[in-house]
């Protein structure tokens, strides 16, 4: 099959399809992936072409983030369904970096915030945010793009991406794109995969201890014991380990015991299965 899609193997390639589309007088949105996209990805896709001209995507499983060499491994991998799905929701281009060409033999040039990594899921993966920040900030510096887009689905990340963004100046526009799930609640994921149809099941008693903490902050819960607790309850059964269920305040991510009027999201990470998985809520 032929694509329309411009695929980028080069710092060089992508740099010129990018100046082309805004030599056109477009504003260019970024969409980096780790690839093996699904919905979520795709609607990231469709975000950023609303919020922009031209969109152009990147797939790279960078292994500074993996602080598992098994995760990093068993990430699955799938370029030509991805660049059809990418093409299909109008992408323009499509930058696929080696390691060998983000990773220098020489290099040596990590980009790391102080705080925001060191709760959450930065306690439990460590250098993992390290990793990301310094990706990010290499994919900006090669596609020089108007705007990125990231999703909720990786909240703290998210979080991080826009503190390194005004830190340090770069002159990106940085959109939100909000979580997507299955129709039975399950957050999407390259990952969800590698789950057995057994273990699949008992993953939905994520996004349910969600689901029923926030009925309950809507009824007017605000303890983040009880909060925390009810995710807990959903877990208990279902999962291997709970790494943490944690209420935190959306801006600083810092733990907090009691929700106030403040906007704060519960963050989740558990293995099921064998397979690590994320998820979050906004609580508002
Ligand atoms: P990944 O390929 O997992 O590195 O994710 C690439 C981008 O897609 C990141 O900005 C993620 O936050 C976002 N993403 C992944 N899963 C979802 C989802 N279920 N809903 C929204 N965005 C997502």
């Amino acid at each position: 099959m032929t694509h329309n899609i411009i695929v980028c193997e080069s710092v060089q390639a992508v740099r010129a399809a990018v100046s082309a589309l805004k030599l056109r007088g477009k504003k260019v949105g970024f969409v980096p992936t780790m690839g093996y996209l699904h919905e979520g990805h795709v609607s990231l896709v469709r975000l950023a072409a609303k919020t922009c001209d031209a969109v152009v995507a990147s797939i790279f499983v960078n292994p500074t983030q993996f602080n598992d060499p098994k995760d990093l491994e068993a990430y699955p991998r799938d370029i030509p369904r991805d660049l059809q799905l990418l093409e299909q929701a109008g992408t323009a281009a499509v930058f696929l970096p080696t390691p060998a060409m983000m990773y220098g033999s020489q290099f040596e040039s990590w980009v790391e915030l102080q705080k925001l990594p060191l709760q959450h899921e930065g306690a439990h993966r460590p250098g993992h945010f390290r990793g990301v920040s310094t990706v990010v900030a290499m994919l900006f510096n090669a596609v020089q793009p108007d705007a990125a887009v990231f999703g909720e689905k990786d909240f703290q990340q998210l979080r991080i991406i826009e503190q390194m963004v005004t830190d340090l100046h770069f002159p990106i526009q940085i959109v939100r794109g909000p979580l997507v799930r299955e129709s039975d609640g399950l957050a999407m994921s390259s990952r969800n995969v590698r789950l057995s149809a057994e273990a699949r099941q008992r993953a939905l008693s994520i996004s349910k201890g969600l689901f029923a903490a926030e009925a309950a902050y809507k009824k007017g819960e605000r303890s983040a014991e009880v909060l925390c607790a009810l995710v807990q309850e959903k877990l208990k059964n279902n999962t291997e380990k709970v790494e943490y269920v944690h209420l935190v305040e959306e801006s600083t991510l810092n733990l907090i015991s009691n929700c106030g009027n403040m906007p704060c999201r519960l963050l989740v990470a558990a293995f099921v299965g064998g397979v690590r998985l994320i998820d979050n809520i906004r609580l508002n």
